[in-house]
């Protein structure tokens, strides 16, 4: 009887037809996962991309509505009306717009459709910041030094919890994301006014006023884990990435593995994050994000979507996250064991943004030349052809280049070669930038904290 019901559950997990609730190079980087998986893709696209080359290649497209992501790529209505004229099973939500939405999650779920990663109740949990550390401390995971509760009303409360941790300190909104919501304090003369603008702040922009606080790190390197789970309580990680090289928070170059982290250091804190996942009961794909300083790591927040950069850890491990994903929505066990997974050489990735090189305004216009780079290793995931034509609506990532090497020496020559071997003109683009970065000692190094690059960026424009 109970296996009966297993098996009827997993039928309702299969599906043949895919909708893309997203656009770009995610929305054909998914679509060729489903070819190779033998299932049929179909994409929503606003006004302004109809034309694009991967709304064309998709077996069938709807255009769901203008421009504005509000109006298209965010209104959850008009995506789940496309699914169901689409004859999609299952909803595929890629990165950013809808997909750490819980309530989209829902109702992918209501209208009998399988939303491709977690349930709404693990999006929820992990997208509130002290729910998300509670859990984390529950299954061993290393967290940042701070109480793991919402901070109090009363100033002296305050300030003693504060000089508890010892300064300086950040205090954060629970319901914060994209690198808002947070106040460094360096001591205890601005505490009090940091609290109120903090709090002030997270309850415009997020809702909700609830804040909590933490030990400032002032050199830590952004370290991340990749975790794939099944929904049979099965759960790996796949390695590590570094993805130290950022401007305001946005990464700009990752790379796969950190570099100069012994596997000995590493190795609990991957366990952790795989145990976290099973107590939470965690599905699909999701990114454990730390800080790490002074040999130590610090668990800052956890993705539940595919990210930017999954590519350098499917160049190490050798695995398809992307059809992994997929898979394990359609109810399949996981068919790789921890022991089995293994990570070879090294991986980086160059986000290719459409932004002026100096001054990093979005810039946008019609392509009128592209040449992908040639060369053992290297992959290029984009959208964009010659005559394309970049919209100013949306994000400026327009390609990510990625190359694997057997070395961080040989993966990062790889990367200079192809950045040289990229045509694409019409349009300014960081690739200038990143060409010098790739020339530059520090960064070759490695093991560059987060500030990193901005130093370096100043330091060229005094130049
Ligand atoms: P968000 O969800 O807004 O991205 P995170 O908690 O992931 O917020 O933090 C974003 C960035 O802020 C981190 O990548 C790091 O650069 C910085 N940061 C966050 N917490 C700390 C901390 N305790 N010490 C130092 N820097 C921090």
């Amino acid at each position: 009887m109970q296996s009966e019901i297993v098996s009827t559950l997993d039928r309702a997990r299969r599906f043949d037809t895919v909708l893309i609730a997203n656009r770009g190079e995610i929305a054909l980087r998914i679509i060729r996962a489903c070819r190779e998986m033998g299932l049929k893709a179909a994409v929503i696209c606003s006004q302004a991309d109809r034309d694009a080359a991967y709304v064309r290649a998709a077996d069938q497209s709807i255009c769901i509505g203008p421009a504005a992501a509000a109006k298209s790529y965010l209104n959850k209505d008009a995506i789940l009306l496309a699914a169901r004229l689409s004859g999609a099973g299952a909803v595929h939500p890629g990165y950013g717009f809808l997909s750490e939405s819980a309530a989209f999650s829902a109702a992918v779920d209501e209208a009998g459709m399988v939303f491709i990663g977690p349930d709404a109740a693990s999006i929820s949990k992990m997208g509130d910041k002290i729910a998300a550390k509670n859990a984390m401390l529950a299954a061993g995971v290393p967290c940042v030094p701070g109480p793991d509760h919402e901070l109090p009303s009363d100033p002296e409360t305050i300030a003693r919890i504060a000089s508890e941790i010892g300064y300086p300190v950040i205090i954060k909104a629970a319901g914060g994301g994209g690198g808002r919501g947070m106040r460094v304090v360096p001591d205890a003369a601005t505490l009090q006014e940091s609290v109120t603008l903090t709090r002030e702040e997270a309850r415009k922009a997020f809702g909700t006023p609830a804040l909590y606080m933490e030990k400032f790190l002032p050199h830590p390197r952004h370290i991340e884990i990749q975790v794939l789970c099944d929904s049979h309580g099965n759960a790996v990680w796949l390695g590590h990435r570094d993805c130290s090289m950022q401007r305001r928070h946005q990464k700009v170059v990752e790379e796969a593995p950190a570099p100069g982290i012994a596997h000995d250091l590493i190795g609990p804190v991957g366990e952790a994050c795989v145990e976290a996942c099973r107590l939470i009961g965690y599905r699909g794909v999701g990114t454990f994000e730390f800080l790490y300083e002074d040999g130590a790591f610090y668990f800052i927040e956890m993705n539940t979507r595919l990210q930017v950069e999954h590519p350098v850890t499917e160049m190490t491990s050798g695995i398809d996250i992307v059809q992994a994903q997929i898979k394990v929505a359609q109810g399949e066990v996981l068919q790789v064991a921890q022991e089995r997974v293994s990570c070879e050489g090294h991986s980086f990735e160059c986000r290719i943004n459409a932004e002026d090189p100096a001054t990093f305004m979005p810039s946008a216009g019609i392509i009128t030349e592209f040449e992908l780079p040639q060369g053992p290793g290297v992959r290029v995931d984009t959208h964009i052809e010659a005559g394309y034509k970049v919209s100013p609506y949306y994000d400026s990532l327009i390609a990510k280049v990625i190359v694997h090497g057997s070395d961080r020496r040989q993966a990062m020559e790889r990367m200079r070669k192809a950045l040289a071997g990229l045509k694409l003109e019409g349009i300014a683009t960081n690739i200038p930038l990143l060409r010098v970065l790739f020339e530059d000692e520090g960064f070759a190094a490695g093991e560059a904290d987060i500030h990193y690059l901005e130093k370096w960026l100043k330091k060229r424009s005094v130049a």
